[in-house]
């Protein structure tokens, strides 16, 4: 049986099983299951898709043990080169954050414990936990599940119609490899690509099809909000966190996460350039929800909007790219939900686990991310609350489950 399972090998698992090890872990007792190939793989894909050059975060967010190891990596000349970092956070371009993970994650060896599947159940055995996998059960004594963020969110329910007129709808972070080919070859120089959401993945998204020579519409219920971070610097320590700690009501936290996190904000710099293709004419900037769609002819498709920009309600398209985030639900639906129920794991109304400050969810269960949220706060999916929550988690790997 082994010491630790960790299931999920993105940032944050991959940071926790670099902190373990750190801890005095022995490498035969710990294993990262995960379906990708290599460590990060799933960020590397949806971030790639965007288009990002920059990450949203600080240099101090990233995937090694020391907060100034991606500066040291950097090296002093690369300190002072712009194409490193932007602006007076310091935030790393996704080429230099990538170097430092991938030289990282060859340094301490992290890779070698990766175990390649997929969990799809869960449940408790004599002195731990059992992962049942497409090959297989793996058993361990600690079991940390670092699932990523949930699905995308569902889809409208106006797409069948324009798919079934031949235009191409597609989510911008479905596992499916057609948004790829979507965002590869668009459909023709003067198509029309429509980007639905407010956020920055939108935004970024959209400025990468237009830098490749398509006619863009960004498409948002909102106009743009300019916010530097996903949520307030104060949610990293207790500025914001004793009011979200001394409330006990889950139903309450999940309030404060969704306030804090305001959907659909994006950078100062991503917004200027948004603006600045909008003079120029290259891009169109809508404010509305569509309410219902129409298909013209094979491939070209009217969205129709509750309001337009410039007085049209009516956007033609010829493919559509869904940048809507995230579905509501936890990750792991339809196992974690169905283990949860049978192994009677506290959840909150709003269908996340309740684990107690040092992230268990029962004893030797732990969780991180999106499942960690209603302890950790609105960070708890970004790369600080991988910290934080590793940090947590590695303080108890010296004791009893
Ligand atoms: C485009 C984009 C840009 C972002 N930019 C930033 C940023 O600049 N700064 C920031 O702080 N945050 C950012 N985030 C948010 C967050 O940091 C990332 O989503 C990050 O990848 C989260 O790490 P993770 O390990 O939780 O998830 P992931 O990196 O997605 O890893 C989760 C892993 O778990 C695996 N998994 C899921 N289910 C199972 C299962 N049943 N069995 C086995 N394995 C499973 C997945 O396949 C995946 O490999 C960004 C997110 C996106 C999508």
């Amino acid at each position: 049986m082994l010491d630790w399972l960790i299931v999920g090998g993105g940032i944050h698992g991959t940071h926790l099983s670099m902190v373990l090890r750190e801890a005095g872990v022995r490498e035969a007792a710990i294993r990262v299951l995960d379906p990708w190939e290599e460590p990060l793989d799933r960020w590397t894909t949806l971030t790639g898709r965007t288009g990002m050059s920059f990450l949203r975060s600080p240099g101090v967010h990233h995937i090694g043990l020391d907060p100034y190891d991606l500066f040291r990596f950097a090296g002093r000349r690369r300190a002072r080169a712009r194409r490193y970092y932007h602006g007076r956070y310091r935030r790393p371009s996704l080429e230099l954050f990538q170097a430092h993970a991938r030289d990282r994650i060859s340094e301490t060896g992290v890779a070698d414990l990766r175990v390649r599947g997929q969990a799809q159940g869960l449940d408790r055995i004599r002195g731990g936990y059992r992962i049942d996998t497409e090959q297989g059960g793996i058993e361990a004594r600690r079991v940390v599940l670092s699932l990523g963020a949930p699905a995308p969110a569902p889809e409208p329910p106006w797409s069948r119609q324009l798919r079934d007129g031949g235009v191409p709808v597609r989510h911008l972070f479905e596992l499916e490899a057609g948004v790829d080919r979507l965002l590869q070859s668009p459909p023709g120089r003067d198509a029309s690509v429509a980007v639905l959401g407010g956020g920055i993945s939108a935004a970024q998204v959209a400025l990468r099809l237009l830098r490749e020579g398509s006619r863009v519409v960004l498409v948002s219920r909102h106009g743009l909000r300019i916010q530097a971070f996903d949520s307030a610097p104060g949610w990293l320590g207790p500025k914001y966190l004793r009011e979200f700690h001394r409330r006990r009501c889950p139903r309450e936290r999940r309030e404060q996460i969704q306030a804090a996190r305001s959907g659909g904000s994006i950078p100062e710099e991503v917004a200027g350039a948004l603006r600045a293709a909008a003079v120029r004419g290259e891009i169109t900037l809508c404010t509305g929800v569509v309410v219902g769609v129409d298909c013209l002819q094979p491939g070209r498709g009217i969205l129709h909007l509750t309001q337009g920009h410039h007085g049209s309600h009516r956007v033609e398209v010829q493919a559509v790219l869904l940048a809507t985030g995230w579905d509501n639900a936890p990750p792991g639906t339809p196992w974690l939900p169905r283990a949860a129920d049978a192994l009677g794991l506290r959840t909150a109304p709003c269908g996340h686990p309740i684990p107690d400050p040092g992230l268990r969810w029962a004893s030797g269960l732990y969780v991180m991310g999106a499942l960690a949220e209603l302890e950790v706060g609105p960070v708890s999916r970004n790369i600080a609350g991988a910290r934080i929550a590793a940090a947590r988690i590695g303080e108890g790997a010296a004791d009893s489950p």
